[in-house]
């Protein structure tokens, strides 16, 4: 297998440090030249198959496969959520995977790999997502798992997996950005298998999120809107769609649109200057704490593919994000905070007349509403700093009949 330069386009084989010698992040070169299977051939296969459907685009060298079912998500259609956003939206949700969360799709992919070069112990930093994904799939591939995570600053649901399926767990005092960097010197010094974003192949398998969108769709979509954190996921989305439009299996390639929070958005600021070196921002701060990062890995992959696809940045409030979460949930779909900004993001495009009224737009939602139940009842209680415009806040009753249709009257 090769690796190729996201930035300097260097070609190698030595995957080690996940590194080009430039400093810039490595990318796993398919040889799509040597491919023997047609899109109608992935068309046929069962959806069920998920990730490995597309396997020889994937990881043509696979042995074991460490897979829990991950893949194969709804794509919903809701009105709600169409008329709120101001265009026609379907949300792909990757919230349906095994452990909750599109980090599934990589983890199969990325412990598969793990498992092949005879790693021991893999290791990673997280909002918590990652790490709940990891756990399990460190636990089903019988590795040794150490997860570090920024200290109080997780959603309870991904730590309680965590610590569930039986990783380590360390509780770092400090942010995602430092924890990511001691995963680094600690791998480096104990041989530790690192499973962050930084690793290739986690964004192999992340990238069947838009060919399985594809082909539920049977079009291109105009739009793919995606939150972004540590921007592994748009880089694999913007990666997927340029492998298919060099085999000519797109008719027209989608727009990809990222959308930060506002507290945590340094690819916004660094693509609205234009700017060629990241302007990091010190102290995130969101309430979608999956995007909470300050100084993303990715992000030359993220510019490079947006670019690649005419795509653009947005970003969006703490308040957006609830209030488009909350439409989301009352549509009976339901997403965590994070996975929200994608909508709250489709529809401040929509406003602006980036995207038109008569588009197509996909959102992703990138994780489960059960994730974060904190965010959700916060925002219904009214106990966040701002006001909430779709508050469905439970009344409490006395234990009387009389009390209880009173207060249903009252509704
Ligand atoms: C990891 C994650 C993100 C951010 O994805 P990146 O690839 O880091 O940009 C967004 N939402 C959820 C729910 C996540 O778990
Ligand atoms: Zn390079």
């Amino acid at each position: 297998m090769k690796f190729q330069c996201c930035k300097c386009s260097k070609i190698t084989e030595d995957v080690s440090s996940f590194t080009c010698s430039c400093g810039n992040l490595l990318e796993a070169k398919q040889d799509l030249s040597a491919l023997k299977v047609s899109r109608k051939d992935f068309e046929k296969r069962s959806p069920s198959l998920g990730v490995w459907r597309f396997r020889e685009m994937v990881h043509p060298l696979a042995g074991k496969i460490i897979t829990r079912g991950e893949g194969n998500t709804h794509l919903y259609d809701s009105d709600k959520v169409s008329i709120y956003v101001g265009a026609s939206v379907r949300l792909k949700h990757e919230g349906e995977n095994p452990t909750g969360s599109f980090k599934d799709r990589g983890m199969s992919v990325g412990v598969t790999e793990a498992v092949r070069v005879g790693a021991k112990t893999v290791v990673c930093a997280s909002t918590g997502n990652t790490s709940a994904s990891l756990a399990s799939y460190a636990s089903l591939a019988s590795l040794n798992c150490v997860v570090l995570i920024p200290e109080g600053k997780i959603a309870f649901g991904k730590l309680s997996q965590a610590i569930a399926y039986g990783a380590k767990v360390l509780q770092v005092k400090g942010n995602f950005d430092q924890s990511l960097e001691l995963v680094q010197k600690l791998a480096l010094e104990n041989n530790y298998y690192v499973l962050n974003s930084v690793n290739p192949w986690r964004l192999e398998g992340q990238k069947t999120i838009v060919w399985e969108t594809l082909l539920q769709l049977q079009e291109e979509p105009d739009w793919i809107v995606v939150p972004g954190g540590n921007l592994g996921n748009v880089s694999a989305f913007g990666k997927a769609l340029m492998e298919w439009k060099e085999l000519g299996w797109l008719e027209n390639v989608p727009r990809l649109a990222v959308v930060q929070a506002e507290g945590s958005n340094p690819l916004y600021q660094t693509w609205k200057k234009n700017s060629t070196k990241l302007i990091r921002v010190e102290k995130p701060e969101t309430i979608g704490t999956a995007i909470r990062i300050g100084n993303p890995v990715n992000w030359v992959k993220a510019l490079k593919y947006l670019k690649a696809t005419n795509g653009v940045v947005e970003q969006v409030s703490d308040a957006e994000m609830m209030d488009a979460k909350a439409v989301v949930d009352s549509a009976g779909i339901g997403c965590e905070p994070s996975s929200a900004a994608s909508v709250a993001g489709a529809k401040k495009l929509v406003d602006a007349g980036t995207i038109g009224k008569n588009q197509k737009i996909v959102c992703v939602l990138t994780g489960h509403l059960l994730k974060d139940p904190d965010a959700t009842v916060n925002y219904h209680l009214g106990k966040l700093p701002y006001a909430g415009a779709f508050r469905n806040a439970p009344v409490q009753v006395e234990a009387s009949l009389e009390s209880v249709e009173e207060a249903l009257a009252a509704r």
